[in-house]
This record gives C-alpha cells, sequence and structure tokens, in this order.
C-alpha cells in the first residue's frame, strides 16, 4: 500500500495548548536565544525543541496526487487526478517551441509578462465584460494553485476567518493552514450541492476576511447561479469581507448552463479576487501557469507574496499562454463539446457498473456514492469507507478513484463518497469500463 497511509486528514489536527505556544513563541527569538547561549550543547537543546513546522505537520501530501501514484504501482486506469491524457492543441504547443527558439528564456517581469497580461484582460472583458488594468490589478503566477495561495497571504491576519462550501477542493485546506486563516464550512448538499441560505449566513461574521468559492466546483461539478452569487454577494457587502473565486473550469460548461464571474455581480468588483490558469482550458496543467485578478491595492500585495514565492511563472510558456488566451470562441465550444461527450461516456459506465451518481453542469469530475457496494471491507483498512473502498478499487479492481472524505472537514461526510474523472481519452474510459466488469454491487 501507499508509503503514506490515505485518509490521513489534512488540517484537521487539532493544535493542543503546547503546541499552540510553541507556535507563538517560534519565530526570530529561539533563534536569537541560541546565539546568545553558544555552546554546541545548547544549540542542540534549542533545535531540539522543534525541527518541523507545526503548519506543515497539520496536513499530510495530497490525497489526490497519492492516487496517481498507486495507480501508477498498480497498474490501474487513473480517473483520479484531473489532468488530460489527451494532447493539448498543437499551435499552443508551437507556440511554447518558438518562444524558446526566440530565446524568451530569461525571467518574465515578475508579476507576469506584459503579452500574457494583455491576452488576460482582453479576455476577460471578452467573455464576462469586466475590465481589469493589466498594470494594476492582475498577478501571473505558478499555476492557479500558487495564485490562490498568493491571494490568501497576501489578506489573511492572524484570527481571520474564512469561509469554504464543502466538499471543497482539497488545496484550500492547507491553504488555509499555511496563510493562517481558520475555515467555517457550509455544507453543498446532493444531489444538486445547493446550500442552506441560514447556514451561509451563520458562518460569516465580524472575523470573516474572505468566501472560498469555486465555480465550477471541483468535485461536485455545480456550477453556481447568479441568484447564489447575490447572496453571497450581500454577505460579502455586510460583513466587508472579500470573495476569492477560483474559475479555472469557467469553460467545461454543460446543459447549457452559464458561468458568471463574482467579478461581474454588482458591487463586488473591489471585492473579488478571480483566480483562474491556463491548465484545465487549454489541457496544459504542467505547465503551471495561472493568474489572480484583484483591486489594486490586494495585488500590491499578491505580487510582493509571489515575488518571493516563486519570482515569476516559466517565461516561455507565459508567451505561448499570451497566444492560447487568443484562440477563437470555437476553440472553447469544442472543448465543452468534447467534454460532455465524456461526461455522458463515464455517467453511462459508472451508472452501469452500480454507482449512484451525481451528474455534474460543469468541470470534468463525477462524484458517486457507493453505498450499494459489498467489499472485503477486513481486507482494505482505512478510516471511513470511501479510502477502504478507493484502495479496493485501485488494487483489485484496477482503477484509481479519488475517496469522497478527501473533500471534507470530517472524514465521515464523504465516507459513503468517491470522485472520478473523465479528461481522459476513450480508450482509457473503455478500459476503466471493463475492469469495472469485475465489481459487483
Ligand atoms: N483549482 C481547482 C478547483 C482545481 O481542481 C485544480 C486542479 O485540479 C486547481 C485549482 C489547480 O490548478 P493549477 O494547475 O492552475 O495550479
Amino acid at each position: 500500500m501507499a508509503s503514506v497511509p490515505l485518509g490521513i486528514r489534512k488540517g484537521r489536527r487539532a493544535v493542543s495548548a503546547q503546541e499552540k505556544r510553541v507556535w507563538f513563541r517560534t519565530g526570530f527569538g529561539p533563534l536569537l536565544q541560541s546565539k546568545a547561549m553558544s555552546t554546541p550543547e545548547a544549540n542542540m537543546r534549542q533545535i531540539g525543541r522543534r525541527m518541523l513546522s507545526t503548519k506543515a505537520e497539520q496536513f499530510t501530501e495530497s490525497v489526490i496526487r497519492e492516487m496517481t501514484r498507486l495507480a501508477l504501482k498498480h497498474g490501474a486506469v487513473n480517473l483520479s487526478q484531473g489532468f488530460p491524457d489527451f494532447a493539448a492543441p498543437n499551435e499552443v504547443k508551437e507556440a511554447a517551441r518558438q518562444a524558446i527558439a526566440d530565446d524568451i528564456n530569461q525571467y518574465a517581469i515578475t508579476w507576469g509578462a506584459k503579452p500574457l497580461r494583455d491576452a488576460i484582460v482582453e479576455k476577460f472583458a471578452r467573455t464576462q465584460g469586466v475590465t481589469v488594468d493589466p498594470e494594476r490589478e492582475l498577478t501571473i503566477c505558478c499555476g492557479s494553485t500558487e495564485a490562490m495561495m498568493a491571494s490568501m497571504m497576501a489578506i489573511i491576519n492572524p484570527g481571520d476567518e474564512i469561509v469554504v462550501f464543502e466538499p471543497f477542493y482539497e488545496n484550500y485546506g492547507p491553504d488555509a493552514i499555511l496563510s493562517g486563516a481558520t475555515p467555517r464550512f457550509v455544507k453543498l448538499a446532493p444531489p444538486d450541492w445547493t446550500f442552506d441560505e441560514r447556514e451561509l449566513a451563520a458562518a460569516f461574521g465580524p472575523h470573516t476576511k474572505a468566501i472560498i468559492l469555486n465555480t465550477p466546483n471541483n468535485p461536485t461539478g455545480k456550477v453556481f447561479t447568479r441568484a447564489e452569487l447575490e447572496f453571497i454577494r450581500d454577505l460579502c457587502v455586510r460583513w466587508n469581507c472579500y470573495c476569492i473565486t477560483d474559475e479555472i473550469y469557467e469553460h467545461i460548461l454543460y446543459d447549457g448552463t452559464e458561468h458568471i464571474t463574482m467579478a461581474r455581480i454588482d458591487g463586488m468588483r473591489d471585492r473579488t479576487i478571480v483566480i483562474n490558469g491556463m491548465s484545465k482550458t487549454y489541457s496544459v496543467t504542467g505547465w503551471r501557469v495561472g493568474w489572480a485578478i484583484a483591486p489594486e491595492d490586494v495585488t500590491q500585495s499578491i505580487r510582493k507574496v509571489h515575488d518571493f514565492l516563486t519570482v515569476g511563472a516559466a517565461a516561455p510558456l507565459q508567451q505561448a499562454g499570451a497566444l492560447a488566451l487568443k484562440l477563437p470562441s470555437s476553440y472553447y465550444e469544442s472543448l465543452a463539446t468534447t467534454y460532455a461527450k465524456k461526461r455522458a461516456r463515464l455517467l453511462s459506465i459508472l451508472e452501469g457498473s452500480g454507482f449512484t451518481v451525481y451528474k455534474p453542469r460543469g468541470a470534468y469530475y463525477i462524484m458517486t456514492d457507493i453505498s450499494r457496494f459489498h467489499w472485503d471491507e477486513a481486507k482494505y483498512p482505512a478510516e471511513s469507507r470511501d479510502v477502504s473502498f478507493a484502495k479496493y478499487l485501485v488494487e483489485k479492481i484496477g482503477v484509481a478513484c479519488v475517496p469522497g472524505s478527501s473533500f471534507y472537514n470530517d472524514p465521515q461526510d464523504g465516507a459513503s463518497q468517491v470522485r472520478f474523472t473523465f479528461c481522459k481519452k476513450e480508450e482509457t474510459l473503455a478500459a476503466a469500463e471493463a475492469r469495472f466488469a469485475h465489481l459487483h454491487v
């Protein structure tokens, strides 16, 4: 089985009073002190107090990425991690090759190469009708992962709370811990993943700094409606807080659903941080190009954090990104049509194999319920049923999925769910179908 056990919770272990004391005593204090007591023995005693960061100890490595390693180990069909196994668009790859040949090989401006910033601004205005200043309101980062982390570090202070819908994309847990925010979770309920307005309103308060939104949503496929966004807007205005909106799946939509950015909702332009990137729209998850669009003062803060975290994203890939963002609307239509076919295919495979499926309206994942299945749970021991099922599925059946508990604060809330992705070739989906033939309800 895995070297790191599946199912160890991320960001959920309570920090004891003792640990808290240690945490608040760290910083430069102990280092300065150890210099004063300069014997090696005294230094070792100081160092021995805490060798690892309390923050880093509060979460494990990503369960999703761990599932990909398990898929490789067991030769399983990988329907866990959301990366396409088909080719990226030729013209985008050619632009990257050309950029390297043209010697765009040194650091770009730390907050992003001008051609890419201009292309992002032009596209955001064209598709969402929101005007952004490329000089003052935009930061290119190493993927939307860094854009999210840099944004949180740019606005969070000790004592700040963030509101997070759950199930949530697993990065938001460690993002909260590393930036120092306390998360307040609000449930999205299947099958439509609606939220209770009273529960959401109760999660906001004087300490709320931001709400984290992800639309279209991973893992549920929910696409927030205008009415829902307006309800969230009213809470943001009432409690004077930001909305950080992860819109990385903006072009992967089904059934005529429309993506509306929170930045477009009346009254939210100056309270919204839009996180986006190239990974999903252009099938280049390995390029690590993403961005944060934010009001000028927030952007100044994001740019400083970003500069010292990473300096900048890969210069030739930013250059190629400028071309990608200028692709015609037919590119995005064809992307959505391709994924609609894959969604239909995987929905039918999963339903045919006994899963209860929740049909997504956007993004490229299907959340399922596994309550109907029986397997030898004693052979696949785990802290929750979904993790046991995921182990059984990858080891015995030969298909990798993501255990539902990795998307919840309390693992038990996701214990009857697992997530599959369909950003895969037809052959990959067909191979999964063949293996599911050995799965019995
Ligand atoms: N945000 C969401 C909601 C995701 O699902 C993912 C990847 O699966 C990311 C961000 C990561 O994006 P990037 O590759 O730009 O860092």
